[in-house]
């Protein structure tokens, strides 16, 4: 057994994004751009963090101490507010304005999977509601302090279970939920591996976090998902343990794998999760290339998915996105128009930016960008070489802290995601931003709305939706709701899913039984009863 590299984040901001000491400035021709297109804003303020009002905590059983011991049970004020919300928009909005209506009563971090039965125990015996809690990196009220019909919470903090075991013959890692994401990849990196799991988020979320939403990464289309990933779990609920087999594959019945990843809480707490792990890349090639339209752009991923010449990465973003992240990193001036000059050669004033990443042996690498490359130029793709992917690679975590800014200068800027088969993806497409568009405009505040498609399939691929718009003060909340409620239902009557990798929480709840009908929900309401039959885990999440 061997212990991961204690790397020591910083506590992250306590109502926004990340590294407290890490911020991200606009450049002026950025913040110009923003003033011209969405108008003057007031600045969005925060209260400081001792003036977060919270409800006052209920008394727990002592028993809880005696279960974990004293330090391991979190009362601070601070503690409570880290864990009440998770990273959403309305999450940061509700966190600055200091307006949390619930909070949990204390903060209970069990040191190995033995304490946390005999907690889950106390809480069931007690009605006690419990939140399971990672990286408290969900953008879908995951975890969101919640306690369904129960008086009393507990965010149940997964962070002290951090077991690392690897299996170098067999290419496999057990690891412990509580590992972030840093913390999980430098302990394979140790042994030459990668798990190449690279959510935005991964700075922050852990291991367990990933496995309980199915979380994909940046590099989903050659490393998977992280569900992909995943070979075996345990899970703690609080009927007993679930434990599934270590082996490569099984025809032993339906997929009890399969229920406990993105369960999200509602059944149990994942303890374990033993993921496939390959041989660190040797080299890693990023490139720019420009499509003449969305369009033509998704043709291209397309036949790449379809012809077995997927990049490890690859994003295609549509004009909009195209033109504001030039437009957001300050491409101005000598570079833009390098940029308009070299494309002006090749005929494309405009087009669609797409960033392809290769990684692997140095063989593999070059003889895989070939193929992508000749698919992409008969797709009618321009090349524009490494450096735009090499900027890519260098600001692919930057995204979050950017939104930090916008949101200090008074613009609202959320995401949200959804994925269909390539046969309907341009409807979905062309829905959800018509959606979007109508319902900024109804808010009395016209918005840029743009797009992505990354994670492709064969069949299909998700898309990425941002929406940045003078933010309402004092109605902050009720703006996005209305813009939220109106890019689901876009996506739910365009049959896309309501989430490919956000997962449901809160936020998604209601349009469940459009995802999976009326029976799907009884069957897993079936099973969370006779898992979980009092209730306690996570109240209202995943099932509405
Ligand atoms: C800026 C930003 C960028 C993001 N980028 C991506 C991205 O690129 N790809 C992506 O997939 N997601 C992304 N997300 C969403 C989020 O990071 C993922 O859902 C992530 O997997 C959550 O991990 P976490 O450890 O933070 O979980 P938490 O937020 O703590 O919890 C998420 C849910 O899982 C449950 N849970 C957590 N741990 C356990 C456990 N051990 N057992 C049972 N249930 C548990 C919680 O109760 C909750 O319902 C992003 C979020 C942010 C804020």
């Amino acid at each position: 057994m061997l212990e991961p590299t204690q790397r020591t984040a910083r506590p992250p901001k306590w109502a926004g994004w990340g590294d407290p000491e890490k911020r991200m400035a606009l450049p002026t021709a950025a913040l110009e751009m923003l003033r011209s297109e969405l108008g003057q804003t007031e600045p969005m303020r925060s209260v400081e963090l001792d003036e977060v009002g919270l409800p006052a905590p209920r008394p727990l059983p002592g028993a809880i101490v005696d279960a974990v011991n004293q330090a391991s049970v979190l009362l601070a004020h601070e503690q409570r507010v880290r864990r009440s919300a998770g990273r959403s928009y309305p999450d940061l909005v509700r966190l600055r304005g200091g307006r949390l209506a619930a909070a949990p009563d204390a903060v209970v971090m069990p040191g190995n999977p033995a304490q946390l039965a005999d907690v889950l125990e106390i809480c069931a015996r007690e009605g006690i509601a419990v939140v399971p809690f990672g990286g408290g990196t969900s953008v879908v009220g995951g975890v969101d302090a919640v306690a369904g019909p129960h008086e009393r919470l507990i965010s149940l903090d997964l962070r002290r279970i951090r077991r690392v075991e690897i299996d170098r013959v067999s290419l496999v890692a057990t690891l412990g939920p509580g590992l972030r994401g840093p913390e999980a990849e430098d302990a394979v990196r140790a042994h030459g591996l990668t798990i190449g799991h690279f959510p935005q988020s991964f700075e922050y979320a852990t291991v367990g976090g990933f496995a309980a939403t199915r979380s994909a990464g940046q590099a989903s289309s050659g490393y998977g998902r992280f569900d992909e990933l995943v070979t075996a779990l345990a899970m703690v609920t609080p009927a007993g343990e679930l434990r599934t087999l270590a082996t490569p594959h099984t025809a032993a019945g339906p997929s009890l794998r399969e229920l406990v990843l993105g369960s999200e809480g509602v059944l149990g707490a994942i303890t374990e999760v033993t993921v496939r792990v390959r041989p660190a890349p040797e080299a890693r090639r990023y490139e720019g290339w420009m499509a003449s339209d969305f369009a033509s752009g998704c043709d291209a991923v397309r036949s790449l998915a379809q012809g077995e010449a997927l990049p490890d990465v690859v994003r295609l973003s549509d004009e909009t996105e195209t033109r504001v992240s030039f437009g957001l990193s300050g491409t101005s001036g000598l570079r833009r128009l390098l940029l308009g000059t070299y494309l002006g050669v090749r005929r494309r004033r405009r087009g669609c930016l797409v960033i392809c990443g290769w990684e692997g042996g140095r063989e593999s690498v070059e003889r895989r960008r070939a193929l992508s490359a000749r698919l992409l130029r008969r797709g009618g793709a321009a090349a524009l070489g490494e450096a735009p992917g090499r900027a890519w690679e260098r600001g692919r975590f930057d995204g979050p802290y950017l939104r930090d800014t916008l949101m200090d200068l008074g613009y609202m800027a959320e995401t949200l995601e959804t994925a269909h088969s390539w046969s309907r993806l341009d409807d979905l497409y062309r829905a959800v931003r018509a959606a979007l568009g109508s319902a900024l405009a109804a808010q009395g505040t016209p918005g840029i709305v743009m797009c992505h498609l990354s994670h492709a399939y064969r069949d299909g691929a998700s898309l990425y939706f941002t929406f940045i718009a003078r933010s309402r003060p004092g109605a902050e909340i009720e703006q996005w709701h209305a813009l939220k409620t109106a890019a689901c239902e876009a996506i739910v009557a365009a049959g896309g899913t309501i989430t490919h990798h956000h997962a449901v929480g809160l936020d998604h709840a209601p349009y469940m039984p459009a995802e999976v009908g009326q029976t799907g929900l009884e069957a897993l309401r079936a099973l969370k009863e006779r898992l979980d039959p009092a209730g306690i885990m996570n109240p209202g999440k995943l099932l509405p």
